[in-house]
């Protein structure tokens, strides 16, 4: 239920979300803490407040009582020093590297408060109170990405990873249907063959799957499906990925048996979007071989270098070919880039057009008037998702929430009778029809701590431009800003030596990579040591983060993973093309940048002199070494 005073509040203040880099809100988030840990003592104590305690003030006194409560107090002294010896700094804005940065008060509150009351949200016995919460975050979260909440399904799993799994799976039993109704009830596909009834569109197999349920043999078709009779090799078609996918699908297609050989890497541009007219063509290609399309899989946000896959186009080419009746299962890995839908939702969650948007960002301070994003690019592929079948999105990431929550989103619910092993009233939120999360998931028992944290993230973080939308906002400027100073960045010089340093390509949203090179090197083996050196600098390789003044992550970009698409960026550092023909790999420094602490010009200042200095303390040192 709504409460009068959410809606005081027009937009969330960011510097309140988070313990801040100098705990500034400590009070808050202490005083909050107590106050949770109170409420839970006091329900235990108020539950039957007739018993009688177990554990007596005498007992307590004992001595081996102390010294279990002293060997308790040391161990986790001992983690505690571990913790603050060898854990990433994520809240600072020293750290940019992996996808990480503070984690927000109100979801870190809710998980710790959670957690006393351990909810397993496998089933909604071992979890009243967390499992209806998470079938909630999931209809937020299929809202946002701008589907019809009544008609979708979604929920929450430990990461990204399952979530790709899950719609996997859906994917792979939807195509094994027709097949399966055409031995079980072959009359109902009656006239159609077997290169047509592997090229149904998923509307019309869900239509097909209501009639055979209608007719009372569903439990016997789906015995004849993939989840009954396994999957013939090659015989559900090909799974089209672009190179940059995360690397959960090389394992996704391995756990489900759809196999590595039927598993085709589409080639990335040198913007590192997959290249559309590669997809047509290899799809072209399969079909004139009668090799079918299990499915394609767009990435909104590659996991190295934030780049949105053109979903608008892909979603367009399905359109085409479904005039000739072919189509395929289009699912949308954004588990990283999925919550930037946010911004592109007004104050009323309706996505706005590109002028009202741009607009917008800058009349409400969210971007400064010099940024301009998003590209038109970004903004169709943003626009195009609800078009597809399934959407990865992970909390942890983009969502500011602490780990392990991912979420998978799935257009039409009727998918769900494909996976489950018991009737689909998951829905139905009566008393007679207990939720039972875990038979229709891949997961057992699960932390409904985390679930709890999501939901309350997004209680105080609305999912639209007022909320999220201002926080990502932050990182995207701060990733522009890191990506214009790069560009320009003056050289480096150490002992008469020069460097610099270029940015690989221009981020979609709010990923920066980049790389150094010595003025006058030819060689990308060179060039290559220069970036793995400064990564020691930058890492656990040089002993604790701790004591370094800046961290970041690092990627190789290979030729069998990108094909040349970093050719043009090895030119952008004088080497020759050349070099790249022979060694086929590029080391890159990468920069996540989730911080909101980079967009005021003071802070952003502050913290390129403390960037520009470190990296003149590091060359110096690499060059001293030499
Ligand atoms: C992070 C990521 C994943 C995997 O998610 P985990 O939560 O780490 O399991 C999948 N795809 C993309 C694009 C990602 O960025």
């Amino acid at each position: 239920m709504e409460k009068k005073d959410d809606k005081i509040v027009e937009k969330v203040n960011v510097d309140a979300l988070f313990l801040g880099p100098k705990s500034e809100n400590h009070k808050y988030f202490k005083e909050t803490l107590n106050f949770l840990m109170d409420e839970h003592i006091h329900w235990r104590r108020d539950f039957h407040p007739e018993d009688a305690p177990v554990v007596s003030l005498r007992e307590q006194h004992e001595e081996d009582f102390e010294a279990t409560l002293q060997r308790t107090t040391n161990a986790l002294l001992e983690l505690s020093s571990k913790l603050k010896t060898s854990s990433m700094p994520w809240f600072s804005a020293r750290y940019l590297g992996h996808m990480n940065a503070d984690t927000l008060m109100a979801a870190n509150l809710a998980y710790m408060a959670t957690i006393l009351y351990n909810p397993n949200n496998c089933a909604y016995e071992g979890s009243p109170a967390t499992t209806a919460l998470e079938i909630e975050v999931g209809r937020q979260l299929a809202k946002m990405m701008g589907y019809d909440p009544e008609k979708a399904w979604g929920h929450v799993t430990t990461d990204g990873t399952i979530a790709n799994y899950e719609s996997l799976w859906v994917a792979r039993n939807l195509k094994s249907v027709p097949l399966a109704i055409k031995e079980v009830k072959p009359e109902l596909v009656k006239g159609l063959d077997d290169w047509q009834l592997l090229n149904m569109p998923t509307n019309l197999i869900l239509d097909l799957v209501d009639k055979v349920k209608a007719e009372g043999v569903w439990e016997a078709v789906r015995e004849h499906t993939a989840r009954g009779m396994g999957v013939q090799s090659g015989k559900l078609g090909k799974l089209l990925v672009p190179q940059s996918k995360h690397y959960s699908w090389t394992k996704a297609v391995d756990v489900l048996g759809i196999g590595q050989e039927n598993m085709i890497s589409i080639q990335v541009k040198d913007n590192y979007r997959m290249d559309v007219k590669h997809l047509k063509e290899t799809i072209d290609q399969l079909i004139s071989e009668k090799t079918p399309i299990l499915g394609v899989v767009a990435v909104a946000g590659t996991t190295e270098e934030g780049a949105v896959d053109e979903v608008h186009e892909i979603v367009k080419l399905r359109k085409e070919y479904e005039k000739d009746d072919i189509s395929f299962y289009i699912h949308v890995d954004a588990a990283y880039g999925g919550y930037t839908r946010t911004i592109f939702l007004d104050e009323n969650d309706q996505f706005m057009s590109f002028d009202a948007l741009k607009q917008t960002l800058h009349d409400q301070g969210i971007l400064h008037k010099e940024i301009d994003w998003p590209s038109k690019d970004v903004y169709d592929a943003y626009k195009a998702m609800p078009e597809a079948d399934s959407i990865t999105i992970d909390p942890h990431k983009m969502g500011y929430v602490p780990y392990a929550v991912g979420a998978v989103v799935m257009k039409d619910k009727r998918v769900l009778d494909l996976i489950s092993y018991f009737a689909a009233y998951v829905f139905e939120e009566t008393e007679e029809n207990p939720m039972l999360l875990g038979s229709y998931i891949m997961e057992g028992s699960k932390s409904g701590a985390a679930a709890a944290a999501v939901w309350v993230a997004h209680r105080v973080v609305p999912l639209n431009i007022t909320g999220y939308g201002r926080l990502i906002g932050k990182s995207i400027e701060g990733a522009s800003k890191f990506y214009n100073s790069l560009l320009s960045a003056e050289y480096f010089e150490v002992n008469g030596k020069k460097f610099r340093v270029a940015p690989l390509t221009k981020p979609d949203f709010n990923i920066v990579a980049f790389a150094f090179n010595e003025v006058a090197n030819m060689s990308l083996e060179a060039m290559d040591e220069l970036n793995q050196k400064i990564y020691d600098q930058c890492s656990y390789k040089s002993g604790p983060v701790y004591s370094d003044d800046f961290i970041t992550s690092k990627t190789d970009l290979d030729f069998d993973n990108y094909g040349n698409a970093p050719k043009a960026f090895i030119a952008q550092l004088d080497l020759p093309a050349t070099e790249w023909d022979k060694l086929g790999s590029v080391f890159v420094l990468r920069s996540c940048v989730l911080t909101p602490y980079l967009t005021s010009n003071i802070t952003y200042d502050e913290f390129w002199d403390i960037f520009r200095n470190t990296m003149q303390k590091i060359l110096r040192l690499i060059v001293n070494s030499r």
